[in-house]
């Protein structure tokens, strides 16, 4: 595929798609029922609607019957940390395989120009941006992921939480399906906010945004206390009468997910004019930049807080005024302590 019929690159390479970010046509006013059908395919298709396939089949192949999940031993909970790591590792890799190490597309549609793999740097584990990511996905990612998956499991099999049934309570049970993208954004837009603080940065986010090109195996690339803040979402569903194969599915959701928005490409070419977009642009400016773009734009959060950057010049522009007023009121903070 051309990708500058789709964006433009500038003289250092990087790639800018032509149609400025907008945010799902939800929350707008007036409304735009048009624009709104026009999207819905993409809600579903083909990212959410895939995680959805995986909850499905790890809940009714690969996890333990309730009699077992009632009561917590190494050998079932060992089973699921396995299943995880295997599962992440295989589909992590695909994409990190495809674009990363075979580069079947080259750069087209590539951010950043540059790969991670063709630099090194003080900051990672063995200077390496891949296996430092990887360390910290298997190291504690998976492990906490696993943790939670486990904790929700035996919870609701021991009545711990009140379980629905897909018989009795479908019409609730998809209506929470269809919601738990929109409870994941605004988690993780809190979660996130958090951790720009400048203390919890210093010591928890940074590591995140060590990966400022990202790449796959960036996606799960953070501090413990982050993994803990970012899979705590999936507790809630011990609260509003859900059911384990929607902890599930919001945990691929959030795990796997993850690596759509970190992939570093805008499209993913599957055949000569055809591509799957990956929506990945809002998080690139969020590594790219730090202050802009906490979530990804299915709730214009980041416009109502003032930190949306739609990926043009304007958007920089205001990034660029916003900072400025950061720093007059620093300055004038330290000048009144001095
Ligand atoms: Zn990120
Ligand atoms: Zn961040």
């Amino acid at each position: 595929m051309d990708d500058l019929k789709h964006g433009s690159r500038d003289k250092r390479g990087n790639w800018t798609p032509k149609e400025p970010l907008t945010s799902a046509p939800i929350f707008v006013l007036p409304p735009r029922p048009l624009d709104f059908l026009r999207w819905l395919p993409h809600y579903f298709l083909p990212w959410n609607v895939l995680f959805m396939v995986s909850a499905t089949l790890f809940w009714w192949y690969l996890t333990p019957s309730q009699d077992i999940l009632k009561t917590l031993h190494w050998s079932w909970i060992l089973a699921i940390f396995a299943r995880n790591c295997l599962a992440v590792f295989l589909f992590y890799g695909a994409f990190e395989l495809r674009l990363y190490v075979k580069r079947h597309q080259q750069g087209r549609f590539k951010y950043n120009p540059k790969f991670p793999a063709d630099s090194k740097s003080g900051a990672f584990f063995f200077r390496s941006q891949n296996l430092d990511n990887m360390a910290r996905s298997f190291g504690s990612g998976v492990p906490i992921w696993t943790a939670f998956e486990v904790l929700t499991l035996w919870a609701f099999a021991n009545g711990y939480a009140p379980m629905a049934s897909f018989t009795a309570n479908p019409w609730w049970l998809l209506t929470i399906v269809l919601l738990l993208p929109f409870f994941h954004e605004v988690h993780f837009f809190i979660v996130h906010r958090l951790i720009h603080l400048p203390i919890l940065y210093k010591w928890v986010h940074s590591v995140h945004h060590n990966s400022s090109n990202p790449s796959p195996w960036s996606s799960l690339s953070m501090h413990p206390v982050e993994h803990l803040l970012y899979f705590s979402g999936c507790l809630v569903h011990l609260l509003i009468f859900s059911h384990p194969l929607l902890a599930i599915y919001h945990l691929h959701f959030a795990g796997f997910g993850a690596v759509v928005g970190h992939v570093g490409f805008d499209k993913m070419e599957t055949g000569k004019d055809r591509g799957v977009d990956t929506h990945a642009y809002a998080h690139y400016l969020h590594h790219k930049y730090f202050e802009v773009n906490y979530a990804d734009g299915l709730i214009p959060l980041d416009k109502l807080f003032g930190s949306w950057h739609d990926g043009t010049k304007d958007g920089e522009a205001q990034m660029d005024a916003r900072m400025a007023k950061k720093r007059a009121k620093m300055n004038a903070k330290f000048n009144q302590k001095a």
